[in-house]
């Protein structure tokens, strides 16, 4: 297996020399295992959370082990009752292109057969798209009717946060950056976008924000943190809801970051602003699926991937999260 940890823990933004490269023979399956050959793995912004070494709602990762993430393969030899060869199966065996272990350790998942490409399961119908439904429909307290804004919509769980509150007859506010992924972000259903590097800042989203809603904003689902949380903010009408997903613009920022200026409109405004983790929303997986299973067929969600190939190109596809080199969900292709 070709596999991938981490050398150095990054300052600032992720270099290649933060990433180190190894080979490692892959056993056959002792009792209990599983050997897996990795087809798809992911790369998420939380794992630049896990290269800081502090502690968090998951553990850091160490210096010299091969890193962990999700990942899509097919079992190539079993000595576990339940899995046979062949068996397609998501984990948290990713940055390798193969591995041998214990399914329960791996957090392995079998995949349904439900006619998804396989790297489906890595976006729309795995966890982003899970974080999106949860922080939406629960965090959020989504209602009919409501005026959505959404940062950060052309990517992975952007993308389906706009679909879910259009499928839920719900006003949408997308922003993005750059014309491309705003026209995508449309193409999605979104009744205004903003693109937020033309926009320029806070005054720029505020003033983006009340041309798009004169009346203000319901609901802010937050992907971004910085000036779009301080805007969301200011154009929230009282008793808006805020799901605090994740704050991007924030994860290499190397000095102390700078919150809302504008924090105490939230007591005048009573607006609820909610962080949220969505491995606590597990219960809503089978609801997901059965909304997903409705959607996806009938063209009501629509989901995009940028695509890089081969194990060697996984530090570069993570590190283009942190310059928008995705549109969707960003997934490197191991076979
Ligand atoms: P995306 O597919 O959205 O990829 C990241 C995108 O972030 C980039 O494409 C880029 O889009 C945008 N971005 C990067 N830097 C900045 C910046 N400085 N300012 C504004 N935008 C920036 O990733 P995901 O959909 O996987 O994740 C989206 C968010 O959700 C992240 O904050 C992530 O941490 C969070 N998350 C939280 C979870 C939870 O359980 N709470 C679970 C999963 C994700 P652009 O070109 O438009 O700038």
């Amino acid at each position: 297996s070709t596999e991938w940890s981490l050398a150095s823990r990054p300052e600032g933004m992720p270099k290649p020399a933060n990433f180190g490269k190894k080979t490692v023979e892959i056993a056959a399956p002792k009792d209990g295992e599983i050997q897996v050959k990795n087809e798809w793995m992911s790369v998420d912004p939380y794992m630049r959370g896990r290269m800081y070494d502090r502690e968090s709602y998951v553990p850091p990762f160490q210096i010299g082990e091969t890193m962990q993430g999700g990942a899509v393969g097919r079992v190539t030899a079993s000595a576990h009752p339940d899995y046979k060869e062949g068996d397609l199966v998501s984990s948290m065996m990713g940055w390798r292109t193969a591995w041998v272990g214990k399914p329960e350790a791996a957090m392995v998942q079998k995949l349904p057969d439900v006619g998804l490409p396989e790297s489906a399961f890595l976006g729309v119908a795995g966890m982003p798209g899970l974080t999106a439904y949860a922080g939406l429909l629960r965090v959020a307290e989504l209602k009919e009717g409501d005026v959505v804004f959404v940062s950060g919509a052309a990517g992975a769980v952007g993308s389906t946060v706009v679909q879910i509150a259009k499928n839920k007859g719900c006003t949408v506010i997308g922003s993005a950056g750059g014309p491309d992924k705003c026209a995508f972000v449309k193409s999605l259903g979104a009744d205004h976008v903003i693109d937020y590097k033309k926009a320029g800042g806070f005054a720029g989203l505020v003033k983006a924000l009340k041309e798009a809603s004169p009346k203000g904003i319901d609901v802010y689902f937050d992907n971004v943190g910085g000036d779009h949380l301080t805007a969301a903010i200011e154009v929230a009408r009282p008793m808006a809801r805020m799901a605090l997903c994740g704050m991007i613009a924030q994860y290499n920022e190397t000095g102390t970051p700078v919150g809302p200026h504008n924090i105490i409109m939230a007591v005048g405004k009573q607006l609820k602003l909610q962080g949220f983790i969505v491995s606590t929303h597990a219960d809503m997986q089978p609801a997901f699926f059965a909304d997903m299973a409705k959607w996806i067929p009938s063209g009501k969600m629509k989901f995009e991937q940028t695509v890089m190939e081969g194990i060697d190109k996984a530090p570069e596809a993570f590190m283009g999260l942190f310059t928008g080199a995705n549109t969707g969900k960003m997934l490197v292709k191991l076979t």
